[in-house]
């Protein structure tokens, strides 16, 4: 940032967004954060944070935005919509999408922003809850090196690694892609581990046979365990949102004149697994699915 006390902007204090404002705050930004829920907004405020009813409120006066919502809809509505966060925000000014939205989206909204001064990179993350706490999130940056230099310093205190992944949107491609891979990974686990039960074999001794194996994934080193095996089903990051990234992922390969069955087959499984459990069902809840749809439980 050309100015290190400018206030930085924080729209969306959920899961992710909360632990990554903290972040902020405890890096020395002077951050103004913003959410729908009353209970979000006050847990910024214990943590340190100025907050606003609204994110255009939150917006006045700051030289970057940074938006971490559920998805690009979001985003747009939050930034163009009527008082939306693009009107009191100077020409020059920033914006940072580090929600994962869907890229080609993100491409026209960065042209349209262009138009009235501002510019946008998009940022998304991968690490899920526990790494957005410690500061340690993979983050995927896309749009003019300028910019993404400019938005470095407050990137640097939410992740470990920044990677420059190319033009304007390629960051939400990038992150669609790891969740593609990401969720095809857990569902194989799953299904191995529904496999293994039904012939007589301790699923946790499977998982601990994956990952000593070449089966090995992040979902049987930090799912199957702590998620899945225990029942708890808490790992922060809704089945909804990761139904949305494969939906993300299967409509860019569409897009691309790409037929692929895999990716076909993925998108359809998640979509039709968050029908089936409902907005509030975690994503580690594809085993509970998997097992429904085997006959294996109720
Ligand atoms: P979440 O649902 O917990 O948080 C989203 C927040 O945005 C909510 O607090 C909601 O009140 C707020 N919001 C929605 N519309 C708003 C508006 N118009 N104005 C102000 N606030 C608004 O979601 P999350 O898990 O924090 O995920 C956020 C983004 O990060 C998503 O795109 C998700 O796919 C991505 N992501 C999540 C994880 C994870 O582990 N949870 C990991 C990586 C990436």
């Amino acid at each position: 940032m050309t100015d290190p006390a400018a206030p930085v902007a924080f729209i969306g204090l959920g899961m992710m967004g909360l632990p990554m404002a903290s972040r902020l705050v405890a890096a020395g930004f002077a951050v103004r954060g913003s959410d729908l829920s009353a209970e979000a907004r006050s847990s910024l405020a214990e943590r340190g944070g100025a907050v606003f009813d609204s994110p255009a409120e939150a917006a006045v006066g700051a030289e970057v935005v940074i938006t971490m919502l559920p998805d690009g809809r979001n985003v747009r509505d939050v930034l163009l919509g009527s008082g939306g966060v693009a009107q009191p925000m100077a020409p020059g000014g920033l914006i940072v999408d580090m929600s994962s939205s869907a890229p080609l989206g993100t491409r026209t909204l960065a042209e349209e922003l262009a138009g009235g001064g501002l510019s946008l990179i998009d940022a998304p993350v991968s690490g899920g809850v526990r790494r957005a706490v410690d500061g340690t999130l993979a983050i995927m940056a896309g749009g003019e090196a300028a910019q993404i230099e400019r938005a470095r310093p407050l990137l640097d205190a939410m992740g470990r690694s920044v990677f420059a992944t190319g033009p304007v949107g390629s960051g939400h491609a990038a992150k669609a892609l790891n969740n593609y891979v990401s969720a095809a990974g857990l569902a194989a686990a799953c299904e191995a581990a529904i496999v293994a039960e039904r012939f007589g074999v301790d699923p946790a001794v499977l998982v601990d046979v994956l990952n000593a194996s070449t089966g090995r994934n992040n979902s049987t080193e930090v799912k199957m365990k702590p998620f899945i095996l225990s029942g708890s089903f808490a790992s922060g990051f809704s089945m909804a949102l990761m139904a949305k990234d494969l939906a993300t992922a299967a409509d860019l390969g569409n897009e691309l004149g790409l037929d692929l069955a895999g990716l076909r087959t993925a998108a359809h499984l998640w979509a039709e697994a968050s029908a089936a459990l409902g907005k509030s069902a975690d994503h580690t809840e594809i085993f509970r699915y998997l097992e429904r749809e085997t006959g294996l439980a109720a």
